[in-house]
This record gives C-alpha cells, structure tokens and sequence, in this order.
C-alpha cells in the first residue's frame, strides 16, 4: 500500500497532511506539533538535523544551520544576492552547466552547510524527508504497516516561475516523492475550505506568514480555479513583528552588543509573547537572566501598546492588496471571499485590517499555519482517487518567448496566460543554405533578449539546405499543468524536430538531479553509520566511567577479598583497557564488542554493589517504611 500525502514547504515552517475517511488532517508529532520548522544543521560528526532540533541549532552551530531555502530554490546567484547578504550563511554560485547560457547568471546557487556545500532543493529534501518520515511514523501508529509514504502533492507561492516550481519538484524527488503536482499555496487554502465547490466567486487569500507577504486574487468557476493576480512583499512577516519587539527590549535595556545568546533569549520571550496577544489583551515579557543580562527583563504588554507598534508593519500589506485588485480589474467589492492563511493572521490587528479592506468577514475556521497542507492533502486525494476531475488553472507571471533576428525577443506565451498553455509561431532562415537554427527560450516582459531571462538555448539541426526564407520551421511551447515549459521545433518540409523540456540554466540538470540522488542514498548510509558509531562511543564511555567509579570503591580490596572469585580484578582491568584501546579508531563493531565484554567482566562487581547500595538504603528503615 502505498500513501499519498499534502505537503505545504514553506519559508518558515513546513508541514504535511493527509485526508483520513474524506476529512483532511495535519499530521502531529507526538506532542502534539504539527510545524517543522524548514531549517536544517549539519553537525560536525556529519549527523544532520532538521525541524525543531535545527532550529536549537542556530544559536549554538549558526555557520552550519540553514534556514528561509525557500527564498533560493530556482534562483541565480543574481537573484539572489541582496537576500543572501541579509542571511548569516555563505551562498555560492555553481559553475553553469553545460549547454546553458551562462551570461544570464547560469549555474544553481550552493550554500555552504559547514564543510559541505548543497543546493537549495537538496536543503529542501531534508526537511520534506523529516516530513516523509513523520508521516510513515504516524501511519505505522494507527497500526497500519506495509507502506510507504510515495508520494505528494507540494505547494508554492503564486508567483514562483517555472524554475522555482522545477526545483520544488527535484526536492521531492530527492526526498523519495512523486510530485504528483505542483499547486499554488492560495489555491490550496481555498480548497481547504471548500471553495471549489462555489459556482463561481472570487476569493482573495492573504498569506501573512514568517518572513513573506503574499496577496492572491483567485476566480473560482465550476471547481476550476484561476490565479488572476498576485502581489506581496518577499520581506515582511511575523520575523519583523519579533525584530520591533526585540528592539524596544533592547533599547529599554539599554546596553547595546548584548551577546548572541541574550539576543536570542530577548527573540524567544517576544514571539511568545506576541503569541500571547493574539489571545489576551495584555502579557508579560519574560526574559529570563542569560550571558550579558544576568538579570532578566521583564516588562507588561498590553494589546493596545502592541498594534501602535506593529500598525505601520499591518499597513504595509494593505498597498499590495490593493495593488492586485488592480492588476485583476477588481475593486474590494467584487471580492466574495477572504481567506487568511500563514501563522501572523492570528494577530487580531491583521484581521480587522484585512476585513476592513475588503469589507467582508475573512475566513478563519481553519489553522492559518495549516490550511495550505490541509488543502494540499485535498488535492492529492482528489488526484489519486479520481473522485472528482478538477483542473487547477494557474497564470504564467511572465511572458515566454523566442530570441528573433536583431536580439529582439517574439513572445510565444504572454504574462498571465492561464496554464495549461501552447503558443506556436513560425520562423525561416535568414541565409541562403542554413542548416541549423539556434533557438534561444527567454522569460520576460522586454523586448531585447539581453534584457530578459534567458531559460534556455537549443539548436535545430539538419535543415536541408534551401534558399534563405523558404525553410518553415515552426517552434511549439507548451506549459504542463504544473507551470513546466517544454519547447518544440520542427522543420515543416522535412519534419525534423527538436523538443527539449525546459530547464533552465538556473535549475539542475538532469544528470545533477540523479547525481544528486545517488549521493544523497550514499550518504544517507554514510550519515546513518556515523551516528551508529557515536551512539556505540557513547555507550562505551558511559560504561567505562561507571567501571572506572566503580574501581575507584573504597570498599573495593574488600569486596574483591570476600565476594568475588580470583583474579576478577585483573579481568576487568583488561577488559576496560582493551575498551580504551578501541575507542579512538573508527571501529563501530570492535567498540560494541569491547563495551560488551567489559560489561560482562563487571557484571558481578556490579551485582555485589548493587546489593551493597540496598543494603545500605534499608539500614536504620524497618521494613514497613520500605
Ligand atoms: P511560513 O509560511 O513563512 O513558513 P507560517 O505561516 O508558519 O510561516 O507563519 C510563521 C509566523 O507566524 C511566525 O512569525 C510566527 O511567530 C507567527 N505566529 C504563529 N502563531 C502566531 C500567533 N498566535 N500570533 C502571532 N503570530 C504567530
Ligand atoms: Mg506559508
């Protein structure tokens, strides 16, 4: 048996999904914790850890933790490099593969994870394996065995462009998933509540969630939903709501250059008290006495206090929304539903301001931080038990096009066509007796090639030569259901043809994606060996002090006089030095072998002080007191 699952794979925190008897559920840890937050450190003994745990990570292993991978999946290193100074970690720029045109950045990002480098999709593979992970874990526990965790359906922003959604679905791929689909995260949410099921409306999702803003303006027809616009603010979320907390702690402190840890214990207080606030009208900040504030702080938060601060962060949302209205040649009036999602529309500030725009009460049934999973688990029941037929249309953001003669660019597929899209167009020779053509697929809304993004170039070969312009080559795009472009071409006359998926030259290849897969299955037994062997390190050290305490008795000539049999002594002594002896080589077997054999030689040494401890418990007790 095999399950399906949903899975929302986002900047902050990630969580999976699954419909159980027709009803969606976010799937929990055991207490109780549906959020893995997408942050992933590797140690220095090569173990990796992802969720909570790499999250602990950051204060105490900062240049080996990783966090916000979303904002780098599908990127060049020039997308990206205003981001990548904002964050502690150290992104490179891989060499461009070859075959793509490297003057447009070429070549995927690389960010360093202690001595090791990864992409952002291999990153991203970490945290939807924990996801995998705790979903087969949660199967097994409702009794259930033989299966696994296949496949799933992943979301991602609007607004992702085909290289962003390509390297999401390599992440699944190197995680052990199918992507069974890629879906749009707004689409998700209003699935979640059932808004397909609306013969026609228009819904506005507004995703306020850790460190991103996104607005959507979706039209729902006969189950069928389209993306007619999309806006937001890539840097603004709950992280700026914690920073304007943070500051005025620290300005009441009044000691500039607190140390790391005091930073960080001020972080923890303010997020749980602005927690807090989304339920109460006033709290207390607690920080508890740490390095460099050996007395704490501590200071009343009222509600009030709390939206004067963060009203201009709340208002900073309200121009993009309105700004994607336009774009759909809406007004707040032709907007039938509201939807809120992502954890910061718990804040009731976020809520009035939201409902006082679109003059409509926004749905909030729902976990803001969980409807986008929910609805994903919708989707990928839909898709794998044909219940319903459901197409979910989606907008190309950009336009698609070919580089013509004079590095002009001819748009093939325009900005905000709905997907699934073709376009064609037909092309002849510039010379007489050309043979080849180079076709060059650019993203964009300029007219110079130069000015656009360049995804791909590849060249149509064997034409039979011919006078200039007589030739009919006729170039096909075709954007699939999951926003993934592939280009055809074909020489009418003679039908040779050319077709190439688009990767773009941002993106992996091919050949690295299943490079990639054969290193991570190789170092995922590497990565499971070493922690075998620290676990086996760790056992034998706890028995060798225990032997050593134990040797250090002042009982001890004693016990070895009276209760142990000859030469146990010298036994033990061999046993804990070929023990020693052990430890330091990388010998897993031999460290257990010599961990058991110095158990066994303690074991009656053990025994006699274990009746010796008793004995002295119960001395001056009577026996109804034990
Ligand atoms: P993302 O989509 O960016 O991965 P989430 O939707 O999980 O993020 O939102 C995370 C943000 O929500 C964090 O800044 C977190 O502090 C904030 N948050 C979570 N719960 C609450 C709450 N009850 N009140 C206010 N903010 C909250
Ligand atoms: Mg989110």
């Amino acid at each position: 048996m095999a399950k399906v699952v949903g899975i929302d794979l986002g900047t902050t925190n990630s969580l999976v999904a699954h419909v159980s008897d027709g009803v969606p559920v976010v799937i929990r840890d055991a207490s109780g914790d549906g959020l893995v937050p997408s942050v992933v450190s590797l140690a220095e003994d090569g173990t990796f850890f992802v969720g909570r745990e790499a999250q602990r990570r950051l204060l105490t292993a900062p240049s080996r933790t990783v966090y916000s991978v979303k904002r780098f999946m599908g990127r060049s290193l020039d997308d990206v490099r205003d981001e990548a100074r904002m964050l502690p970690f150290a992104v490179h720029q891989a060499a461009a593969p070859e075959g793509t045109d490297g003057a447009h950045g070429g070549g995927v990002v690389r960010i360093a994870l202690g001595d090791r480098e990864f992409t952002p999709p291999e990153i991203s593979a970490f945290v939807l394996r924990e996801l995998k992970h705790r979903a087969e874990e949660y199967f097994r526990e409702q009794g259930e065995f033989d299966f696994e965790v296949d496949r799933a359906v992943i979301t991602v922003p609007a607004y992702f462009n085909d290289a962003q959604r390509t390297a999401t679905r390599d992440a699944g791929r190197l995680a052990g998933l199918e992507v069974l689909r890629i879906i749009n995260e707004p689409t998700a949410a209003s699935l979640a509540y059932g808004l397909d099921a609306k013969n026609r409306g228009t819904i506005a999702v507004y995703d306020l969630g850790g460190g991103t803003f996104d607005i959507s303006i979706l039209k729902v027809e006969d189950g069928v939903f389209q993306v007619l616009a999309t806006n937001g603010d890539t840097h603004l979320g709950g992280d700026d709501v914690d920073l304007l907390l943070m500051e005025q702690i620290i300005d009441a402190i009044g000691s500039p250059g607190l140390p790391g840890e005091a930073v960080q214990t001020i972080r923890k207080a303010v997020i749980q008290a602005k927690i807090e606030l989304s339920e109460q009208d006033t709290t207390d900040i607690v920080v508890p006495p740490v390095l460099g504030l050996p007395n704490g702080f501590r200071k009343v938060l009222t509600r009030a206090a709390f939206e004067a601060l963060i009203q201009p962060l709340v208002d900073r949302t309200l121009a993009p929304c309105r700004a994607a209205l336009a774009d759909a040649g809406l007004t707040p009036v032709d907007i039938d539903e509201v939807v809120m999602v992502g954890g910061s529309t718990r804040i009731p500030l976020v809520r009035r301001a939201v409902e006082e725009l679109f003059g409509r009460t926004p749905h909030t049934g729902l976990n803001p931080d969980e409807v986008v999973a929910l609805g994903a688990a919708v989707q990928a029941d839909i898709l794998v038990s044909g219940r319903r037929e459901m197409l979910l249309l989606d907008v190309t953001p950009l336009s698609l096009g070919l580089e013509t003669m004079g590095g002009v660019v001819s748009k093939i597929i325009l900005r905000n066509s709905t997907i699934p899209a073709s376009g064609r167009e037909m092309f002849t020779t510039a010379v007489d007796n050309q043979t080849a053509v180079d076709v060059h697929v650019l993203q964009g809304e300029r007219e110079l090639a130069s000015d656009c993004r360049s995804l791909a170039r590849f060249r149509l070969r064997g034409i039979p030569p011919m006078p200039a312009g007589l030739a009919r080559i006729e170039v096909h795009f075709q954007i699939d259901a999951n926003g993934i472009l592939s280009v055809a071409a074909r020489e009418l006359r003679t039908s040779i043809e050319q077709t190439i998926e688009v990767k773009p030259s941002y993106g992996l290849s091919e050949g690295e994606v299943e490079q990639m897969l054969i290193e991570s299955f190789e170092h995922a037994e590497a990565d499971f060996e070493a922690r075998l062997l620290i676990e086996a390190r760790n056992e034998a050290e706890s028995v060798i002090t225990a032997t050593e305490k134990s040797l250090r008795r002042p009982d001890l000539a004693e016990i070895a006089a009276t209760e142990l049999p000859e030469g146990e002594l010298a036994r033990i002594d061999t046993a804990l030095h070929a023990l020693q002896a052990v430890m330091p080589l990388g010998d897993r077997e031999a460290i257990q072998a010599s961990t058991q054999a110095l158990n066994d030689a303690t074991q009656r040494l053990a025994e006699v002080a274990m009746n010796r401890a008793v004995r002295g418990a119960l001395a001056g007790k009577n026996v109804d007191a034990v």
